[in-house]
């Protein structure tokens, strides 16, 4: 008993362990309620862990120094930038499309100041959200109409809303592309939430246009096609092709609906190496009614779900009370405007100067002299130029690889776990692969002004490592 008692005297109080906290200059600037917060929690565990039976109490400096590891792990994980080294240009984890520096000027003057999103500067009335944005994005996409929300997966229950719903809810999709979109999130699920029912067709590698046919009643909505955005079927497959569901969807008075997801502008092929990805505009004049495609996959803007094509069914998926529920911020509908006049300012001739853009174009000739610059100011026989291959990433062309250069390290006297993690625990995170026993940086997706960052960060992981 008596035991017991010492081991429970040996929990510190709150207020001592905050005071110790407090003379530490090396604590990250977290802010002291979220400290408070984790002490005391810090301090109940312990209480748990003793009146549950445990034994084992560390000292009041160990104790300390495990709540400084939670706050600084706390810290980290706040949004801040982080250096991409992986060569997956569109990362979701990483936050997508990074946007490029005039948009993102442009957004924070909008954020700042107050700005005209619902005023019309000509009469002085209330005007239309938005209304510019969807009238360069029609122009941008050759389309009769556009409009934009939230994400892809809420403009595609906005579209099944509004195309599928009361008695004729049934939406006939092939059992081939009832796709997982990534997070868990699959297609069925997500038509689920809208209400539609879904009728599937065809087997998961083949689908005729009879399937679809014998599956219209008059209880049919409206017919979806979803891009295998990222897999690939091969071998024995079959599917109608676009323009003959359209035909079908004519014959028997049916909107044709295509989920694009990726959402390439230009042509990938002419960027990189890499397959061709349809784009919105293809998409369309294959004759689909609607198109809905991610604003921050190969579009290359901020998170948004981009609607266009019907003028009188995009009017009506505005009129929806849903809509209301999805739409977006100025900051985001500023980024995406920038974004849309940076691709028509430039589709005669130049390429379009986004960040994503960029990185898919970078030629191994393009990303050598700034390998060779690190691997010079870091002189270090442990590090050195590799090969690599980079990828489109977020769901968007799996197969598609870019030659690409890395920065390889093979760091002494540490293992390739530990250093991964003492580069993401820098003040500014990098994150690399693994690969070939070597810890590796692809230079495609760090943006050249990060360089010196990369070299900072390396010199200051490798004497660590020595
Ligand atoms: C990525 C993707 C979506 C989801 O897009 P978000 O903008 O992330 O909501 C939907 N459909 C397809 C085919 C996709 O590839």
């Amino acid at each position: 008993m008596a035991k017991k008692t010492s081991l429970f005297s040996k929990i510190p109080a709150v207020d001592k362990v905050l005071h110790a906290l407090g003379n530490d200059d090396q604590l990250p600037p977290l802010p002291l309620p979220l400290v408070t917060d984790l002490v005391r929690g810090k301090v109940e565990s312990l209480r748990d862990y003793l009146n549950g039976g445990g034994t084992e109490i560390g000292e009041f400096d160990e104790i300390v120094s495990e709540i400084k590891a939670e706050i600084f792990s706390l810290y980290q994980s706040r949004i801040h930038p982080v250096i991409n080294g992986t060569g997956v240009i569109i990362h979701t984890n990483l936050g997508r499309s990074p946007l490029s520096e005039t948009v993102v000027e442009k957004l924070t003057k909008v954020g700042q100041y107050y700005n005209n999103i619902e005023l019309d500067l000509g009469t002085g009335e209330r005007g239309k959200r938005g209304g510019f944005l969807e009238v360069a994005l029609a122009n941008l996409i050759e389309s009769e109409a556009a409009t934009v929300c939230n994400n892809c997966a809420a403009a595609l229950i906005l579209i099944l809303k509004h195309l599928a719903n009361g008695e004729k809810n049934e939406v006939i999709i092939s059992r081939g592309e009832l796709v997982e979109i990534g997070g868990g999130f699959r297609v069925p699920d997500i038509m689920a939430v809208s209400g539609a029912k879904l009728v599937e067709v065809g087997a998961t590698n083949k689908t005729t246009l009879a399937d679809y046919e014998n599956a219209i009643t008059e209880r049919t909505g409206m017919l979806l096609k979803v891009h295998r955005s990222n897999f690939y079927m091969e071998g024995f497959t079959h599917e109608p092709t676009t323009e003959e569901l359209v035909e079908l969807g004519r014959e028997r008075d049916l909107p044709v609906v295509e989920d694009l997801g990726s959402g390439a502008m230009l042509p990938t092929d002419s960027l990189a190496p890499i397959p061709h990805e349809p784009t919105a505009t293809e998409v369309l004049n294959r004759g689909v009614d609607i198109v809905c495609v991610s604003g921050d996959k190969l579009f290359g803007g901020p998170q948004a779900g981009i609607i266009a094509g019907r003028a009188d069914l995009i009017a009506g998926l505005k009129k929806e009370p849903f809509f209301r529920a999805l739409r977006c911020d100025k900051l985001i509908l500023t980024g995406l405007q920038e974004t849309v006049i940076e691709y028509l300012n430039r589709s005669s001739g130049k390429q379009a100067d986004l960040p994503l853009v960029r990185m898919l174009s970078l030629t191994v000739d393009d990303l050598m002299p700034r390998a060779k610059k690190i691997v010079k100011a870091l002189n270090n026989d442990c590090v050195s130029i590799g090969e690599g291959l980079a990828r489109c990433g977020g769901g968007t062309m799996p197969k598609a690889e870019i030659p690409s250069v890395t920065i390889d390290i093979a760091p002494k006297g540490m293992g390739l776990k530990k250093f991964a993690r003492l580069l993401r625990d820098r003040e500014l995170p990098m994150v690399g692969y693994v690969a070939e026993d070597k810890y590796r940086l692809d230079l495609r997706t760090i943006m050249p002004e990060q360089d010196a960052d990369v070299i900072e960060n390396l010199k200051a992981v490798l004497t660590e490592s020595r």
